[in-house]
């Protein structure tokens, strides 16, 4: 048994808030703002160009990369931190295509989030060379890895509905088949246990401003199987990524670790309160978070159905089925969404009708979630979503 939950005192939600939205954007660990302080203050401030070495920066994507690695079965020195989650799909996707020479298929789902297959898409552009990107619905997938397709592309929870794929089922077909596996874990990591190792993926990417709690724009991660980390050509080649960067070579060398996934100078800011929010993972389970995310999203659920008989469940009825979240369809789902975070229940709408919320046990308990299900309820049966004030669209929903 890990530690008990939830650990609310170690985060700074703001009062009158219930939070539904960790899986977009984790809350505010309570050491982050201080940390950011001694980055700025004591390290940039008095040490400058020294604290590369001196506060140990050099060090901090792959300290950082670790202890990622911890939370989804990955051994030390396989992780690699930096960038943002795009670029990391992206340099799977480049070096998982040159594995496989003699193939030009890409196969992902029609439930991908939109930036992987973007990316693919992109990808597929630059090379010219007549590869194809699949796209079956997320239940025909397995059946879909035929011996033409050269990388299997998943996101493993699914953004919008949160279903989740059978990561091991998935990855032992893709490789019956012949090709490489590559999984998106942006709603995995910190949600749901993940043993990465034992699936035997060659590469997983993820972000850490979701269920990691590391502050908007925080860095990304990606994973490369130890075994193949040779065969790993970088298609995005930068100096942090050679053998020797203060060797200053002319010609790329790749370093002989995951590290060759790197690219440019890190994010030291974003990295360290990154670094400081992963501290409360110390102590806890993975299969703890499972169990107490299960009784919460059940419970939410439950309460939903009951009371909000038109709002239709747009995840799989069976937790096991499911990530972190659950998500609701409702013809008014954005106003409704925008009317209930006016009265302090915080979730999100996806595009075109879904209502999603994160359930994240380190910060929520029994109690939120049956508030937050009382405070929808009264919004749909006073149709309170109907004031004009809700109507308007924001950049971001
Ligand atoms: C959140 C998310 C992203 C976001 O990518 P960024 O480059 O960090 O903006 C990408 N893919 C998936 C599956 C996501 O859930």
């Amino acid at each position: 048994m890990g530690v008990t939950l939830p650990r609310k005192d170690l985060f700074e939600t703001p009062d009158g808030v219930i939070y539904l939205d960790g899986n977009s954007l984790g809350v505010l660990p309570k050491g982050a703002a201080a940390r950011a302080t001694t980055v700025i203050e004591a390290e940039w401030g008095n040490e400058l160009i020294r604290a590369w070495n001196t506060a140990g920066w050099m060090d901090l994507p792959r300290v950082v990369g670790d202890r990622i690695g911890q939370l989804i079965g990955a051994p030390a020195g396989s992780v690699a931190t930096g960038d943002t989650l795009s670029i990391k799909v992206y340099q799977a996707l480049a070096a998982a295509l040159k594995m496989r020479p003699g193939r030009r298929v890409i196969l992902s789902d029609s439930g991908n989030f939109p930036t992987d297959l973007y990316m693919a898409q992109g990808l597929i552009g630059t090379i010219d060379k007549g590869y194809e990107l699949r796209t079956p619905a997320p239940e025909d997938v397995a059946d879909a890895i035929t011996e033409d397709v050269a990388a299997v592309m998943l996101t493993h929870v699914d953004y919008r509905s949160g279903r989740m794929h059978d990561m091991a089922a998935i990855t032992e077909k893709a490789h019956a088949m012949g090709a490489v596996m590559i999984w998106d874990l942006a709603h995995s990591a910190g949600a749901v246990p993940v043993d990465i190792a034992a699936s035997n993926a060659e590469f997983a990417v993820g972000c850490t401003y979701k269920y990691l709690n590391g502050g908007p724009g925080a860095p990304a991660f990606i994973y490369a199987r130890p075994d193949i980390v040779a065969d790993v050509d970088p298609a995005l080649a930068g100096w942090l990524g050679h053998a020797a960067p203060f060797a200053m070579e002319p010609g790329y060398r790749p370093a002989m670790s995951t590290e060759r996934l790197r690219v440019g100078t890190p994010p030291i800011l974003q990295l360290a309160v990154l670094q400081e929010a992963l501290k409360v993972w110390d102590g806890v389970e993975m299969a703890d978070i499972r169990a107490a995310s299960i009784a919460l999203s059940e419970r939410f659920a439950l309460e939903v159905s009951n009371r909000c008989p038109g709002l239709t469940l747009a995840s799989p009825a069976d937790p096991a089925l499911r990530g972190s979240q659950v998500s609701f369809a409702f013809k008014d789902g954005y106003a409704a969404m925008q009317a209930l975070i006016a009265r302090g229940v915080i979730g999100d709408f996806r595009a075109p009708d879904i209502m999603r919320f994160g359930f994240t046990p380190l910060y929520l308990d029994e109690d939120d979630v049956i508030r937050a299900a009382e405070i929808l309820e009264e919004v749909i049966r006073t149709e309170a979503y109907l004031d004009p004030a809700y109507q308007a669209r924001s950049r971001v929903t």
